[in-house]
């Protein structure tokens, strides 16, 4: 990983510039100048994020036996937020500058800068902080009444919640069991920045688990272990990520614990994925707000009690932009040329393998080697300009690696296999290339 050597990301700017040139991210709507806080995934963006999303629902889901899954609708009825405090409480204090008009969280004035509208300093002229509800709101069908405003879910767990009843019934779990859910969340974030790290629409993908209350803290011990082992199997270094427990004073009002997982980036340690024990919050509001009983009965058939929910809830775009600033290096190579290279785990990269004809010549043989490659793996053919410049192509887009097919591989029926990291080269029977590479990801996995 970046850590092994070569020079770190220091500043997001760097890889905010890579990430458009080479179809990771970039504005949303950049032809009519961006909108602040969206943001489209190109062609390796789009990989990588579907990577990482499978590999989450592969460990979370998949392999267990206490966790289903299920997507939601965007909106649900209003009701839901009402019931879960977001309409009443889910908001940021905000300041606006009466001399440059521009708007800022109460919270985070250390981060403003100068303002640019007043002569003679740099101070803003700030209001009082009021409270700004982050919800974006819409309407649904053709009347224009209060009745017809519905929200942009601004968390994907809620729907978790109203669902909890059927789908435990449905899938025929028992308490402890979770459910999970990968899909967008909207904030009318004051200030989106840094990048994706604080954006309005996102992705997240969040598991609630219900359990007894006498187990709620092993399960809260269980969940921040298991969390932790996925990031570090995604080839994040000690140095690179920590956990942080919530102090008394930051927890929610109806959170007993809470812990962050936190990715040190180029401007600080921050979030990337909490974890929380809700207790019986959500089910408790649901259930008063709804009128439907939702609390479930003990395995002796007496008891009745309100399960108590541990939640595992990380951003995705967060999760991958930590991933590539973690990746990101600048390495000195011999002869004083440098390389940009993202040394991203192999299993989540977006192109596993690129097939690199020495000429064009030779295109018919490398195609009939990258259509069978296909078949198992994200390739990326490439025949244009010099082989060290198609390789440092490959390094940028993170590709773990190149298969060089040579003016000697129709006669020995052998290509170069290069590895990014340690740009290692070997040569291996084309027969064998598939098996090859299927085991070196599979390592990696
Ligand atoms: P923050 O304090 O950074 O606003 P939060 O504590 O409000 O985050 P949660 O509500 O716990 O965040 O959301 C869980 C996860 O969703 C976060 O860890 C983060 O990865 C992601 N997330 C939250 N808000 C945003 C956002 N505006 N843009 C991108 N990802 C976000």
């Amino acid at each position: 990983m970046a850590e092994a050597g070569g020079q770190q990301l220091t500043h997001l700017d760097e890889l905010v510039s890579l990430c458009a040139s080479r179809g990771y991210i970039s504005p949303s709507s950049e032809i009519y100048g961006g909108i602040n806080g969206f943001w489209d995934y190109g062609p390796l963006g789009v990989e990588l994020k579907n990577n990482v999303k499978a590999r989450w629902w592969q460990r979370v889901v998949r392999e267990r036996a206490d966790v289903v899954g299920m997507d939601s609708a965007i909106i649900s009825h209003p009701r839901t937020w009402d019931a879960s405090g977001h309409t009443e409480h889910f908001s940021d204090p905000m300041v606006d500058c009466r001399a440059c008009k521009k708007r800022f969280r109460a919270d985070q004035l250390e981060e403003i800068g100068p303002c640019s509208a007043r002569e003679g300093s740099s101070e803003h002229d700030l209001t009082p902080p009021r409270n700004f509800n982050l919800m974006l709101e819409t309407r649904i069908g053709a009347s224009e009444d209060a009745a017809s405003i519905a929200y942009l879910r601004p968390e994907t767990c809620q729907p978790i919640f109203t669902g909890f009843k059927r789908v435990r019934e449905a899938a025929r779990q028992k308490i402890p069991f979770g459910i999970a859910q990968i899909g967008k969340a909207f904030r009318n974030e004051i200030n989106p920045r840094n990048f994706t790290f604080r954006s309005r629409e996102f992705e997240q993908a969040e598991m609630e688990f219900f359990c007894h209350p006498d187990e709620r803290e092993k399960w809260f011990e269980h969940w921040c272990e298991e969390r932790m082992r996925f990031h570090r199997e995604l080839g994040f270094g000690p140095d690179s990520l920590r956990t942080r427990a919530h102090s008394a004073d930051e927890l929610a009002h109806y959170c007993k614990n809470a812990v962050d997982i936190e990715f040190r980036f180029p401007f600080g340690w921050q979030e990337i994925e909490g974890i929380h024990d809700r207790g019986d919050w959500d089910l408790s509001r649901h259930s008063e707000y709804s009128g439907k009983a939702l609390a479930v009965t003990g395995e002796d058939q007496k008891e009745r009690f309100m399960p108590t929910v541990v939640e595992t809830s990380v951003g995705i775009d967060r999760l991958c932009l930590a991933l590539l600033a973690n990746a990101y290096a600048v390495e000195e190579l011999e002869g004083g040329e440098s390389r940009t290279v993202l040394h991203l785990h192999a299993s989540i990269a977006p192109i596993q393998v690129a097939v690199l004809p020495l000429s064009k010549k030779l295109a018919e043989s490398a195609h009939a080697l990258e259509s069978g490659l296909r078949r198992r793996f994200n390739v990326f053919y490439d025949d244009a300009g010099n082989i060290g410049r198609r390789y440092r192509r490959q390094d940028e887009a993170g590709t773990p690696f190149c298969v060089t097919y040579d003016f000697d591989s129709p006669e020995d029926q052998q290509v170069t296999v290069r590895e990014r990291d340690t740009m290692k080269q070997e040569r291996i029977a084309i027969e064998g290339v598939a098996e090859y590479l299927r085991e070196q990801l599979d390592c990696a996995g």
